[in-house]
């Protein structure tokens, strides 16, 4: 498959990782749009899916990160051309001259991202934890490498996109939106029982599980903001969040001279993964005609006491250092127990509350210093929802 050539620019190869997952599967969709050649495909686990997946893609080298036994087949199927293990994801991260989707969903994703940019690789970043864990190390894997961090976050893709051709240091404010989520406008008592086919009934945008659950909790937001803070270079006090239910503006930003620009379009991950990857070019696709006429646009203030997971990712932000990999280690485990229904959908705040209060903050040098803290913030979540399902 030949690079499609735009203005001169041919496309780099894409390297998809978490392919079989929602971000993945649009990412592969947007590459045959787009014409981009799909280098590789890495998946957590040995599924039907990534065997189609693979199969559809004779040239692409195809990741297993964790086989549980089916390497045998895999290797019948795809001869020399399939890896296996967790290092497999990092190692075809670093292909030279790639753009690295990442849609790995958690912490796990840190890893190949910061093997993307030591690589001098363009990294269209969808796996937030990796900003969020591991922020600082991320920021200086950018600058050493010499790749490109591109955001693949509807919110973030637009900053990025409002602030193209900007001076960066003019940047007054953020302010990022927020569906509100499927329990926007209720109270703590109307919540108490909530389940989750509920909680994954999102109302605009159509993720996979964690962060779907994360969207109800507001915790969602919470990871964006510490995205938004690493990705600009901008202060938790210039970071601000409105609840926005129709999602068709997808962030702002204000200037120095009081200018705010926004971008705008109905929602569609689509559309933020062809940015990152066609950059700095445009491609046209078919897409929804634009037409706000007879829509109403509404803003409103979040209700951080109601949902208390966004004021505890700006107390987690402030506190920088391994606080946010405390954060969202423990929400990770706080969702896959309330997605289990191990504990109550208000637990979850409940977990990361109590995690990050005992958790002492210091300065991670490097992904064993972060893996520590998410490690010992596993395990203190888990004593809390073992606690709180009993
Ligand atoms: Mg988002």
């Amino acid at each position: 498959m030949g690079n499609l050539h735009l203005g001169g620019t041919a496309l780099k190869p894409l390297v998809i990782l978490g392919a079989t997952g929602s971000i993945g599967r649009q990412a592969v969709e947007v590459a045959h749009r787009v014409g981009a050649p799909i280098a590789a495909l890495a998946a957590n686990s040995a599924s039907d899916s990534l065997l189609e997946m693979g199969e559809a893609h004779p040239e692409a080298i195809v990741c297993v990160a964790d086989p549980q036994g089916s390497e045998e087949h895999f290797r019948s199927v795809f001869g020399p051309r399939v890896r296996f293990g967790t290092q497999s994801v990092t190692e075809v991260a670093a292909l030279g001259n790639t753009t690295v989707l990442n849609g790995i969903v958690g912490a796990a994703g840190l890893e190949a991202s910061l093997s993307a940019l030591n690589a001098g690789n363009r990294l269209a970043l969808a796996n937030k934890e990796s900003l969020v864990a591991g922020g600082s190390l991320l920021t200086r894997a950018l600058a050493d490498g010499g790749g490109e961090l591109i955001p693949v976050d509807s919110e973030h893709s637009a900053i990025w996109q409002c602030i193209h051709g900007e001076n960066v240091s003019h940047v007054k404010r953020l302010i990022l939106t927020a569906s509100g989520g499927p329990f926007r406008g209720r109270s703590r008592s109307e919540m108490v029982t909530v389940s989750v086919a509920e909680a994954l009934a999102h109302p605009t945008w159509e993720m996979g599980p964690r962060i779907t659950t994360d969207s109800a909790t507001l915790m969602n937001k919470a990871f964006e903001v510490i995205e938004a803070h690493h990705l600009f270079s901008v202060g938790y006090d210039d970071i601000d969040v409105v609840i926005h239910p129709q999602s068709v503006v997808h962030s702002f930003v204000e200037f120095d001279d009081g200018v705010v620009k926004a971008e705008l379009g109905f929602p569609d991950m689509r559309k933020p993964i062809q940015a990152a990857i066609t950059y700095p070019e445009r491609v046209s696709v078919p897409h929804q005609p634009f037409d706000l006429v007879g829509t109403d646009l509404t803003f409103e203030a979040p209700d951080l006491e109601t949902f208390p997971c966004l004021a505890l990712g700006y107390e987690a932000g402030r506190l920088g250092g391994t606080a946010t990999a405390v954060l969202n280690a423990a929400d990770e485990i706080a969702v896959a127990a309330f997605l289990a229904e191990r504990i109550a959908f208000l637990r979850i705040a409940d977990v990361v509350a109590e995690v990050l209060g005992a958790h002492d903050v210091y300065e991670p040098d490097s992904v064993a210093g972060v893996g520590a803290a998410d490690a010992w913030a596993r395990s203190h979540a888990e004593a809390a929802v073992t606690r709180f399902s009993s």
